[in-house]
């Protein structure tokens, strides 16, 4: 607490450039709708996006809600399967199978998490890799890991196509990815080796990750731990991307209510960082726009049409 009389002085006044994900969803699909019209008066091609939905997850079932909603608005087919969380493997795969020899189906996705009986990995596997619009099958993991192509995953690329547009060239930045999973971390890190960053993954095992942090010009959150990242951890003029989505529950006149965060302490963060993605708002809208691209990029491939003749 100050002393009595004594002056309260802001301890600063800088604020980070907010990088606002929603508008730039939004500029994306608006772009993408254009190319599907496109697409399909001059090929007759429409997109398609098949979901495998498996249980009742209520956040699974939000998320594909969404996905189905957008696809749909950007001009293409959604396809949805809902599965009982008692599905057997094999009736699983044989529903992924069914989808891989579907001409109208460009691309599909299983929403993660499965229940315990079913191989994840497996049936991720199981998906056609040309159709893998999530980018988690082997297949193309190894060609982003010894390629730098393939069918990038979601949200790595919608936070790559962000930095692109705050940063400009990535050439030579000190990159720190804090999470190592299959589905962010590490494609991350591979997508920002590609851009020829100096790449640093941090874990749950790293031995001082706020020093870490303080050397990386970029740092990106994908950890899953509510406000981890402090603001005095993080380099002046850094650019943050927040991966993190988090709920916690915070006190409010009505009782408590449950509030979204990053794994960055945004209140503390905005005030050191050069440019910074709020939670909600940042990162996710992005990872579904990403998805549909993705989905009329496989469109094209699967048809042997150039993405670049329908930019236009
Ligand atoms: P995950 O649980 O698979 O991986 C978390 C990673 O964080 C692990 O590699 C672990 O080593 C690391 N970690 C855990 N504790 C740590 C600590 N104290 N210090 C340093 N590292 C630590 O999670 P994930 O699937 O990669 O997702 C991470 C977060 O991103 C979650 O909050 C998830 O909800 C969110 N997410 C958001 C989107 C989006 O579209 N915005 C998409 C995917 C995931």
């Amino acid at each position: 607490m100050p002393e009595s009389g004594s002056k309260m002085t802001p301890a600063t006044t800088h604020q980070a450039r907010l990088i606002d994900g929603r508008a730039m969803a939004m500029r994306v699909r608006a772009e993408l709708a254009r190319q599907v019209a496109t697409l399909i008066t001059r090929h007759r091609v429409t997109p398609g996006l098949a979901a495998i939905l498996v249980g009742e997850d209520p956040a699974s079932q939000i998320y594909v809600r969404n996905k189905g909603r957008q696809t749909r608005e950007a001009g293409m087919q959604s396809f949805e399967t809902r599965l009982p969380a008692t599905v057997s493997q094999s009736d699983l795969l044989e529903h992924v199978a069914r989808l891989n020899e579907d001409p109208a189906v460009h691309g599909i996705l299983v929403q993660l998490p499965l229940p315990r009986q079913i191989d994840e990995l497996a049936v991720i596997d199981a998906i056609a890799p040309q159709k893998d619009v999530d980018g988690f099958s082997i297949i193309n993991t190894g060609l982003l890991a010894a390629r730098g192509m393939g069918m990038i995953p979601c949200t790595p690329l919608g936070c790559l196509l962000m930095l692109k547009e705050y940063v400009g060239d990535l050439s030579g930045q000190r990159a720190l990815v804090v999470g190592r999973s299959n589905i962010v971390g590490k494609p991350m890190a591979q997508l920002l080796l590609r851009e020829n960053c100096t790449v640093t993954i941090a874990h749950s095992r790293t031995r001082d990750l706020a020093e870490e942090c303080r050397r990386a010009d970029i740092l990106i959150a994908a950890i899953g731990k509510p406000r981890l990242i402090k603001g005095d951890w993080i380099r002046p003029g850094a650019t943050v991307i927040d991966v993190g989505i988090n709920r916690i529950s915070v006190p409010s006149p009505n009782g408590p209510r449950e509030k979204l965060v990053g794994d960055v302490d945004f209140d503390t963060a905005v005030h050191v960082a050069g440019a910074i993605t709020p939670v909600p708002g940042g990162v996710g809208p992005m990872t579904i726009a990403c998805l549909l691209r993705n989905t009329f990029t496989a469109a094209c491939a699967q048809n042997g049409i150039d993405t670049g003749q329908l930019s236009a």
